[in-house]
Formats: structure tokens, C-alpha cells, sequence
């Protein structure tokens, strides 16, 4: 028999999830799908090509006959002290196990339990994995709302939350989009070293630390961008330590119990020397099960070096070693 939305919820939070709601699979119609377009037009994204699949803004090209989206959110911030002098940075989100294979598990198996319960629909887990426009979806869904730094906030967890989507065939019941508490806080734009939130709620990834030093794929990073660097090597979380509902959430003592999320060494305590003169086999063995594996060994390096304000000879050597 067809599972209600309030057995999927309640199975939701049973597999270890902290938020669940579920949206139509019309509600990013219009503006939704509009706003992504002027993003993309904008040339916002930067060189991530994927970004422009046109199943992006119409998920029924991703699953024919969808009609719901369920989406999940779980909580992934751990204690964190003042960096020391000479220390990397790396986001919150890349420092325990790969949030893909923590959230894939759960999500996969709800689906299979949805279809497993009526044969005839069809349920699609999504971790960050396909064509989703996931912290529209999640707003849509009720889960948090899209903060001026861009980022879904929850008001128990703040933005430290991972996001995960089954697009479904059942018609379920719907929940109200979440409202924006954002009011007239503006500390994320002001706190962004690179002027990357261009308007409320719109990043330009060129400008962004994030999108270096994880995306970019070139050998140096661009003066402006090696400038305003802070140390950061692995993402930015600049725009999220300032905001006033992560900051209640951390006064809250809102930190995720899920221990794959818990900082691996040597992420939490390593220097941008050390990363500098990272070896490959270092690399591979300390990045074996991390979201930090995207950045690569060459990318790691570059981004230290940067960070150190190595100079274009030290960066060059830096990708032949
Ligand atoms: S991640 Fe960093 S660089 Fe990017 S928008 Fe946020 S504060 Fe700015
Ligand atoms: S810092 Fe303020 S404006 Fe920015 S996302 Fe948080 S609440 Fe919204």
C-alpha cells in the first residue's frame, strides 16, 4: 500500500535523519526555474558546466511522472576552536567522512521501503549527485530557507545541514515552503572577503573561495582570489561562522552525534606548510574516504602555496612534485 507522507517522515527520521518535508514537484515552476536561469546567464557559475543541464530546471526530465520531492537534512557540525597561526582551513563539510556515502545508506533505503510498500511508484535518492537544485527543493520543502549567504538554514541546526532528495512518483502531501528569517541581518555579505555574495542570496563563483579551491582546475589561483585567502585551502565557511542562527545553534550545543561526520586527522590540525609539500601517497592514504578527495593532491598543494603567498616559481614546483 501507498506509504503516507507522515509514514515517510516518521521512517525518515527513524533511519537517523534530523529534518524531513516534502514539496510538490511544481513548486520551483516560474520563479524557482527563473532564478536559476539568471544565475546561469549571469555566468555566476564559472566553469561548472554541469550546472547548466536543462534538467535542472525541470526535474520531471529527471524522473518522468514525479510528483513529490521528499528532502532530508542532517546535521554535521562538530566543535571547532579559533584556527592557530600557520593553520589550514577546511570546511566543516569536508572534515569527517564523505557526506555521500553517509547519506547515500539512508536515503537509498527509504526509497526502497517507499517502492518496496506500493510497487507501482518509483522513488530516486539523490545525494549532491544529480540534477537538483537541492536547497530550493529543501526551502520549497519546509526544511530551512535560502540565507542571503546562499546557504539552506535550519532554525535548530543553522547551515551546517547536508541535503538529500527522493524524487517520487506518489502524490503525497505537501508542505508549506519554510518563511525567510534573514530580516534585515546583513553580516554574511559583509563577512565575505571577496565581495562574492553579489546580492542577497546570489554567489558568484568566480569570486569565490569555495569555488577555487575546490573547482578550479587551473594551475594557479587568480591574484584577487590568493589575496583574500585567509588560509583557507578546502572551501570557506566565512559567510556561515558569522550568521546568527549557526551561532545560536552552536550556543545550543546543536552538534551532530553522527560519528562519520567527526574530524578526521590530520584535516583538523594540519599547517599550510605540511600541505605545501604534500606528498601523493600522503594524499591518497589521509583523503581515503573524504569529500577533500575532489581537490586533489596538485589542487591541495596550489591552494596552500597560495595561501603562504608562494610565488610562481614555488607553485610551479609545487604541481610537478
Ligand atoms: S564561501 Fe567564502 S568566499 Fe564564498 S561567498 Fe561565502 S564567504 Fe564569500
Ligand atoms: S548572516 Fe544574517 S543575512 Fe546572512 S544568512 Fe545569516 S541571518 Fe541571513
Amino acid at each position: 500500500m501507498a506509504p503516507t507522507a507522515a509514514q515517510i517522515k516518521s521512517r525518515a527520521l527513524d533511519l537517523g535523519f534530523h529534518k524531513v518535508g516534502i514539496a510538490r514537484a511544481d513548486a520551483l515552476d516560474g520563479e524557482g526555474s527563473a532564478r536559476l536561469i539568471r544565475w546561469l546567464a549571469a555566468g555566476y557559475a564559472g566553469e561548472m558546466g554541469w550546472m547548466h543541464d536543462p534538467r535542472r530546471r525541470d526535474i520531471r526530465q529527471v524522473l518522468p511522472g514525479v510528483r513529490s520531492v521528499i528532502c532530508v537534512a542532517l546535521n554535521y557540525n562538530t566543535p571547532q576552536g579559533s584556527p592557530a597561526p600557520g593553520q589550514a582551513r577546511i570546511s566543516r563539510y569536508a572534515l569527517g567522512r564523505d557526506y555521500h556515502k553517509v547519506l547515500s545508506k539512508p536515503l537509498k533505503a527509504l526509497a526502497r521501503w517507499i517502492e518496496v510498500s506500493d510497487p507501482g511508484c518509483r522513488a530516486i535518492a539523490y545525494v549532491d549527485t544529480g540534477p537538483i537544485q537541492e536547497k530550493a527543493w529543501a526551502e520549497a520543502a519546509g526544511i530551512g530557507w535560502i540565507g542571503k549567504n546562499a546557504c539552506l538554514i535550519t532554525p535548530e541546526y543553522g547551515s551546517w545541514v547536508f541535503l538529500g532528495e527522493i524524487l517520487s512518483t506518489l502524490d503525497l502531501e505537501a508542505d508549506n515552503p519554510h518563511p525567510n528569517y534573514c530580516g534585515t541581518c546583513t553580516r554574511c555579505l559583509s563577512a565575505c572577503p571577496t565581495a562574492a555574495l553579489v546580492e542577497p542570496a546570489v554567489v558568484d563563483a568566480r569570486k569565490c573561495l569555495a569555488y577555487h579551491t575546490i573547482e578550479n582546475r587551473t594551475s594557479e589561483l587568480p591574484a584577487a582570489i590568493a589575496e583574500r585567502q585567509h588560509g583557507w585551502v578546502v572551501g570557506c565557511d566565512l559567510c556561515q561562522t558569522c550568521c546568527p542562527f549557526n551561532l545560536r545553534a552552536e550556543r545550543w550545543g546543536r552538534y551532530s552525534e553522527v560519528a562519520d561526520f567527526a574530524p578526521r586527522d590530520p584535516w583538523n590540525d594540519i599547517t599550510l606548510d605540511q600541505l605545501a609539500n604534500l606528498s601523493d601517497a600522503e594524499f591518497e592514504r589521509w583523503s581515503a574516504g573524504s569529500a577533500i578527495r575532489r581537490v586533489r593532491a596538485g589542487g591541495l598543494r596550489r591552494n596552500a602555496r597560495s595561501a603562504l603567498g608562494a610565488s610562481g616559481d614555488s607553485l610551479a614546483q609545487a604541481h610537478r612534485n
